[in-house]
């Protein structure tokens, strides 16, 4: 394959219709985690297409919409590396404390707790930075970034063989790739395409996400309050001149409950908010912005691969955001497949190849089906209001408190590193 002009590489999809070069990988979906391994593996010498369905315009800083991602520190030296940190139009916030508590709404939160402390580690726990600031810092490096060919909006139709895989456009453009990586998501067509089995687990728990004012400083630092209905979390936002401390919240509850309580006037909503915060160091709450709903499911993909097809990020897995780790997940995937195909591509042999596709998913699959299987059996735990469970958890909970190590331990894989 001929090297291609960083000029012919920002081609957005036109009514010219313009040629596309064959590349080494073609990523379906440029949602945070396809978006980033674009960036990262052009940054290292590939040639790379993204098809988006959604137009990705480098835009200027939209409103507030209230969603926040906790990034661990490995996932931020990973965007770091394909030049997307940089972009981040906003401050980040460090998480530097985090207070693990058990309890009911209305109640204050039960005596025994864990805190995890800057004792505990190096560096910050995680960065939160709002869902905004990330899309527009991924659009302005995949537009950026030589060795990208952007997109989008754009469908496409794939054909795989042992040889080759065929990206036909809806526009009648066309190319061929050595490698497809399915990045598009939770529903991913490319997966069911494949026949790929999925393993869906409900969990009857709908999550609340929003931004809050507050009335006192967060210092930094994150709440997980673990409640019967669904653990209800705080994570500390950079300020602005409005509202100088904000934090997000993330409030699984049961489904059809959560929904009604998100449909609540703003004072209503607010109080029952500080109900469900199990200590007043915040004071007063106020709702910022729009509130969304998710229904809670953890899912797993089968394998990762099919012929010169690998799944990343929420195509491959989905888990409880209990622990704020669902992107964090998709960014290991893409921490280890990026070096493997930045090697391949050095030796001048195929991404697509059989061998390829096995490393890959002996990398990830065990790893993440462990963190699923963690991420599960905490709601289950956590979830209910057994007076024995809540004992046991909060026996468990003040016991990791106690031994430094153990915490250490936690946070140092929390953190993806
Ligand atoms: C309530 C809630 C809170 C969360 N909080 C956190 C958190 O604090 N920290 C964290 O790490 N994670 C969190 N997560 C998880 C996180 O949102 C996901 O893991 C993450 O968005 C997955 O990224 P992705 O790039 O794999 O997929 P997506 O973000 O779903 O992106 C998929 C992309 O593919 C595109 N696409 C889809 N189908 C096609 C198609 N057929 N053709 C072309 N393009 C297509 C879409 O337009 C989109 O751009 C949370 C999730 C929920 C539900």
């Amino acid at each position: 394959m001929s090297p291609i002009s960083p000029d012919a590489t920002a081609e957005h999809a036109s009514t010219h219709h313009p040629h596309v070069a064959d590349v080494d990988v073609c990523i379906i979906g440029a949602g945070p985690v396809g978006a980033a391994l674009a960036c990262r593996l052009a940054r290292g010498g590939m040639r790379v297409a993204v098809v988006d369905k959604a137009a990705l315009p480098p835009m200027e800083h939209p409103d507030l919409d209230g969603r926040a991602y906790a990034i661990a520190a490995g996932p931020k030296e990973f965007l770091e590396s394909a030049g997307v940190w940089d972009l981040l139009p906003a401050a980040s916030c460090p998480i530097e404390e985090i207070l693990v508590t058990d309890g009911r709404p209305g109640e204050p939160a039960s005596s025994l707790f864990l805190e995890f402390t800057r004792e505990d580690a190096s560096q910050p726990f995680g960065w939160m930075v709002e869902a905004r600031a990330l899309r527009v810092a991924l659009n302005k490096c995949l537009s950026t970034t030589p060795g990208v060919t952007v997109l989008a909006p754009a469908e496409a139709k794939i054909t795989r063989t042992a040889q080759n895989a065929h990206v036909q456009l809806h526009d009648g453009r066309s190319f061929n790739a050595r490698l497809i990586v399915a990045a598009d998501g939770r529903r991913s067509r490319l997966r069911s395409e494949a026949g790929i089995p999925l393993t869906r687990l409900p969990y009857g728990q709908t999550a609340i996400v929003c931004a809050i004012a507050h009335e006192f400083p967060h210092d930094n630092s994150a709440l997980e309050h673990f409640l019967p209905a669904g653990p209800f979390a705080q994570l500390p936002m950079t300020g602005t001149d409005e509202h100088p401390y904000m934090s997000a919240i993330v409030w699984s509850d049961k489904d059809g409950i959560a929904e009604r309580f998100a449909a609540l006037p703003d004072e209503a909503f607010a109080r029952q908010v500080e109900r469900r915060m199990g200590n007043t160091r915040l004071g007063r709450v106020t709702p910022v912005g729009r509130r969304w709903t998710y229904p809670l499911s953890a899912q797993y993909a089968a394998r990762y691969t099919d012929t010169r097809l690998m799944l990343v990020g929420d195509a491959a897995h989905g888990i409880h955001p209990i622990a704020g780790q669902g992107l964090n997940l998709g960014y290991r995937d893409v921490i280890h497949l990026s070096p493997l195909l930045l090697d391949i591509h050095a030796q001048g042999k195929d991404p697509g190849a059989p061998a390829v596709l096995a490393r890959y998913q002996a990398l990830c699959r065990p790893a993440n089906m462990l963190m699923l299987a963690a991420t599960d059996a905490l709601d289950r735990l956590f979830s209910n209001n057994n007076p024995v469970l809540r004992l046991a958890r909060d026996l468990g909970i003040a016991g990791v408190h106690r031994f430094p190590a153990l915490r250490k331990a936690f946070v140092k894989h929390a953190m993806g590193l």
